[in-house]
C-alpha cells in the first residue's frame, strides 16, 4: 500500500511549480516541451547520462521527472516501480522503451543495461540502503534522496558499497544547488558581518489532520523512516551545518507529540539544539504541525536571513544593512542543476558536489537527536 496522501507543502509546491515564470539559470538547457512528451533517449548524446527513477511518487512525477526535462547531461531513460499500473502512462510520457522498465523484483538485471548510468532513489528512507546497495552492486551511480538512510551506519555501507563499485554516490540536498543558498555559505567563509554568534534553523509544515489512522501514509510510520526530523529536521540540520560552517559538538532535542492519534513512534515535532566548538550555538526545530522556514545568522556586527531557505523556489535572504537577494529560478529549477550538477560530476569524474558522505554528516546527527529526545532532552557529545 503506497502512500496517497497530499501533504500541504506538496499543494504549495504544484503552485508554486504553475506560478509566474522566471529565467532558468544558465547551464540548465530548455526543454521545447517541458510538460510534455521527452526527448526519446535513443537521440540523447554522449554528454547526457541516461537516469533511471526509483519510485514513481509524489517527488519523482512532479519534479525529478520534469526536472529532466530541462536537464542538458542527463535525461530520463528508466523506471523502477512496484506499481504496474503506473507504467504505461510513464511510457507514453517520457518514451520509456519495454527494455528500461523494472520492478524492485527485477531491478538488479539493470546491470546489463547501458542506456541506464545512474539511478534516483525517491522512495521512503527505509528503502534507501537496500536499494542504494543494489544499484551500486549493478555498477550504476546512485543518486539518492534525504534523508541518505534510517542511521549513520547504514549511510557508512551506503558510501561503502558505491566505493567498491567505483560509483558515485551523492544526495538529493537540492537546496545545496541554489545559487542562493551557495551565497549564505559563501558568507560562511567570508564572515561579511563578523563572527556568527546565534544561528536559527526551522523547517516544518502543519499537514495529515485529514490522515485515517488506520491508514497512515509512510511518514507516518517508524518502519519506513516516518517523523518530522528525517523528513524535514534534515533540512534545518544540513543548514546549520553549511551555514556555520562546522560540524556539532554537542546535540541537546526535546520532541513534542500534539495529535497523539497519529504520530506513534514518530516525532511530530522536534527542537534541537547543536552546539558548535568555537561556542556558536544553533537553535534548530522542525514539525509536521507547525509552519516554519527561517534560517538566520545574528552576527557581530549585523544580521542575515532566507525566509523562505527551503521551498522548491522563491528563496528570499535579507541582511541587516539591506541588502536582499532571491532565486529566479521556477520549479522545478533546483532539481534540474542539481541533476545536471551530478551528471557532469560523473561524465567528468570529478568529486560530486554533494556526496554520501555529506548524507553521512547528517546522519550522524540525527541519530544523536533522537537518542537525545528518547533520553528526555539530554546533552550528548559527538
Ligand atoms: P511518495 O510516497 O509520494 O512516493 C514514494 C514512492 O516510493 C511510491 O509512490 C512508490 O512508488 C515507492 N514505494 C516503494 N515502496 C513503498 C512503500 N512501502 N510505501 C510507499 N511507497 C513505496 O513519497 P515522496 O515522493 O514524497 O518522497 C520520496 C522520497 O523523496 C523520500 O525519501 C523523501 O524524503 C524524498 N523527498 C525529497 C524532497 C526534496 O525536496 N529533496 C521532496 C519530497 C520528497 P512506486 O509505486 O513507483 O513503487
Amino acid at each position: 500500500m503506497h502512500d496517497t496522501a497530499l501533504t500541504r507543502r506538496h499543494l504549495l509546491a504544484a503552485m508554486a511549480g504553475a506560478g509566474i515564470g522566471a529565467a532558468l539559470p544558465s547551464g540548465i538547457a530548455r526543454a521545447a516541451n517541458p510538460a510534455g512528451a521527452a526527448t526519446p533517449t535513443a537521440t540523447r548524446g554522449k554528454d547526457s547520462i541516461g537516469v533511471a527513477l526509483v519510485g514513481l511518487g509524489y517527488y519523482a512525477t512532479h519534479l525529478l521527472a520534469p526536472g529532466l526535462q530541462l536537464t542538458r547531461h542527463c535525461h530520463l531513460a528508466g523506471i523502477v516501480t512496484g506499481s504496474p499500473e503506473k507504467i504505461p502512462e510513464w511510457q507514453r510520457k517520457h518514451g520509456i522503451p519495454d527494455r528500461n522498465v523494472y520492478g524492485y523484483d527485477d531491478l538488479d538485471r539493470i546491470a546489463d543495461n547501458p542506456d541506464i548510468q545512474a539511478v534516483y532513489i525517491a522512495t521512503p528512507n527505509d528503502l534507501h540502503k537496500p536499494l542504494t546497495l543494489r544499484a551500486a552492486n549493478a555498477g550504476k551511480h546512485v543518486w539518492c534522496e534525504k534523508p541518505m538512510a534510517m542511521d549513520a551506519a547504514e549511510g557508512q555501507a551506503m558510501i561503502e558499497a558505491c566505493h567498491a563499485n567505483k560509483v558515485q554516490l551523492t544526495i538529493g540536498y537540492r537546496l545545496q544547488h541554489d545559487p542562493v543558498t551557495r551565497r549564505l555559505m559563501a558568507m560562511a567563509r567570508e564572515k561579511p558581518y563578523g563572527r556568527i554568534l546565534k544561528l536559527r534553523a526551522e523547517a516544518g509544515f502543519h499537514a495529515y489532520d485529514d490522515v485515517d489512522p488506520a491508514n497512515k501514509p509512510w511518514r507516518l510510520l517508524p518502519q519506513h523512516g516516518g517523523g518530522a526530523m528525517y523528513d524535514m529536521g534534515v533540512y534545518a540540520l544540513n543548514a546549520a551545518r553549511y551555514t556555520s560552517g562546522q560540524e556539532p559538538v554537542a546535540v541537546t532535542a526535546r520532541q513534542e507529540v500534539v495529535r497523539e492519534h497519529l504520530f506513534q513512534g514518530v516525532d511530530e515535532t522536534m527542537h534541537f539544539t547543536l552546539e558548535f566548538a568555537d561556542g556558536l550555538v544553533a537553535e534548530c526545530a522542525t514539525s509536521f504541525g507547525r509552519e516554519m522556514n527561517t534560517l538566520r545568522a545574528d552576527c557581530e556586527r549585523g544580521w542575515y536571513e532566507l525566509s523562505p531557505f527551503q521551498t522548491y523556489d522563491g528563496l528570499k535572504g535579507r541582511t541587516s544593512d539591506g541588502q536582499t537577494f532571491a532565486s529566479t529560478g521556477t520549479s522545478p529549477y533546483q532539481q534540474a542543476r542539481q541533476m545536471d550538477d551530478d551528471a557532469l560530476a560523473i561524465l567528468q569524474g570529478t568529486a560530486p558536489l554533494v556526496p554520501g558522505e555529506e548524507g553521512l554528516r547528517d546522519m550522524r546527527v540525527v541519530d544523536v537527536v533522537y537518542a537525545s529526545a528518547r533520553a528526555g532532552g539530554k546533552r550528548i557529545v559527538l
